[in-house]
């Protein structure tokens, strides 16, 4: 299946990261289709016909979300991008805002357009300063080519946009955390409702929006909405930005349209082209650190024997039981010498020391979890820690203010449930994966490892 760009069919263009080279490669047409020829309100129309779903992980319908924006007089609105990726695994968005930054910046202007906004924020992390400096630039070239500031293009609308860069911390990527951040407090969720949509941005209602999200309103005002919708399966629409990692012959960062079967994206010469080194597929965690991970035989088929698909369904497929997530596009695959212990005791380090500590379950279950797994990883641990991993989760998962206590539990959850066998072989034979990996352990034992 040969896959068709909307974000990324420019982005080999030489000099695509200039003002000049983008817009004679048709650049800015969505600003000038809708502060021309639309209202507000089309604008918003055509992205609730296209069927768009953020793109950052919820998958939450996007012209729906914007239509819950509160408008009452006088009151400023306003549009924030959420370019704090910093999901383990993930790093499509990166990869845009690197190799093509007016496409955000003009998905940015046509968004706010629709929004009614005239001021707009790209909160970026910390750690993609590089980038900082290239979006800063791409906004500057924006004002002086009559795209940003007063009167735009002559049509009387006003934008102005910053970036703002985060100080590193994993939280401030969910929406009021980062709002938070944005005011200049330390960015700790807030409690909902009220949604952003009412109470956002220093109080006024504001629409935050992931990169990838902002970046694909181009294409839909570019092709109409419904033009948009037929491109995918079902309710996941148009294009997905895949960010492929792991031990894969070809991993990077892809666009594929949303339908391709997850067998052709790992093995197609388009796309990741196998397993590296010959090995054999073992798990594949198909959405970022935070989705659950899928045993080798649940990877391309569900549960019942249907070709697994890339859209947010058929992920999903299954529910928790024998299906994962889409979620932020994070394809993070395993081959079959990669240790499920070690892997799920890495994010729950990284969980542990991302929790912000405002809520119980999250602040003690977080590490706890982490503890535990820190000694099943190192051969210190007995059977009765992984019924203690799995009641630790269930403590956690559904009980914290933000979604990051869930974040924590699903992957811990998942590996129990996959891969029990493989938690069991380091209490019974009290070896860590290191040891294993350097060939210290037995055959018998590898085969255990290899085939749970
Ligand atoms: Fe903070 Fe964790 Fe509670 Fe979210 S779930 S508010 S990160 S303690």
């Amino acid at each position: 299946m040969a896959g068709r760009k909307l974000l990324l069919d420019n982005v080999h263009i030489p000099g695509i990261e200039t003002f000049e080279v983008y817009r004679n490669n048709g650049g800015y047409k969505s600003v000038e289709k809708a502060l021309k020829s639309m209202t507000p309100d089309e604008v918003v129309e055509e992205v609730k016909k296209s069927g768009l779903r953020g793109r950052g992980g919820a998958g939450f319908p996007t012209g729906m979300k914007w239509s819950f924006l509160a408008k009452p007089e006088g009151v400023p609105r306003y549009l924030v991008c959420n370019a704090d990726e910093s999901e383990p695994g993930t790093f499509k968005d990166r990869y845009l805002m690197e190799k093509i930054p007016h496409l955000l910046v003009e998905g940015m202007i046509t968004s706010s357009y629709a929004l009614g906004a005239n001021y707009s924020v790209i909160y970026i992390r910390g750690e993609y300063f590089w980038i900082l400096d290239i979006l800063q630039k791409a906004i500057k070239e924006a004002y002086n080519n009559g795209f940003l500031g007063k009167n735009i293009l002559g049509t009387g609308y006003n934008l102005d946009m910053i970036v703002a860069p985060g100080a590193g911390a994993y939280i401030c990527g969910e929406e009021t955390a980062l709002l938070e951040s944005l005011e200049g407090k330390r960015g700790n969720p807030r409690m909902k409702p009220p949604f952003p949509a009412v109470k956002g941005l220093w109080g006024n209602p504001t629409v935050v929006n992931n990169v990838e999200t902002i970046a694909a309103v181009v294409p839909i005002v570019n092709l109409g909405g419904d033009e948009y919708a037929k491109i995918g399966v079902g309710r996941s629409t148009g294009t997905k930005l895949i960010s492929a990692c792991g031990n894969l012959v070809r991993p990077g960062v892809y666009e594929i349209e949303m339908g391709v079967s997850v067998e052709e994206f790992i093995y197609g010469d388009e796309y990741c082209r196998g397993i590296a080194n010959g090995r054999k597929l073992k798990a594949c965690v198909p959405g970022g650190s935070s989705v659950p991970i899928l045993p080798h035989f649940l990877v391309t088929k569900t549960a019942d024997g249907q070709d697994r698909l890339m859209t947010y369904e058929s992920l999903a497929d299954g529910g928790f039981a024998t299906g994962s997530m889409l979620g932020s596009g994070g394809f993070i695959v395993f081959d079959e010498n990669q240790c499920v212990v070690r892997n799920t005791w890495n994010f729950a380090r990284f969980y542990a020391h991302e929790s912000c500590g405002q809520c119980s379950p999250c602040r003690e279950g977080t590490g706890w979890m982490e503890k535990v797994l820190n000694r099943l990883e190192h051969g210190h641990g007995n059977m009765r820690d992984i019924d203690l991993l799995a009641e630790i989760n269930k403590k956690i998962e559904g009980n914290t203010i933000c979604p990051l206590g869930d974040a924590a539990a699903w992957p811990v959850a998942a590996a129990i449930r996959h891969f029990r066998e493989e938690f069991e072989w380091h209490v019974n034979e009290r070896e860590t994966s290191q040891k294993r990996n350097f060939g210290l352990i037995s055959e018998k034992n590898n085969v255990i490892l290899t085939n749970s």
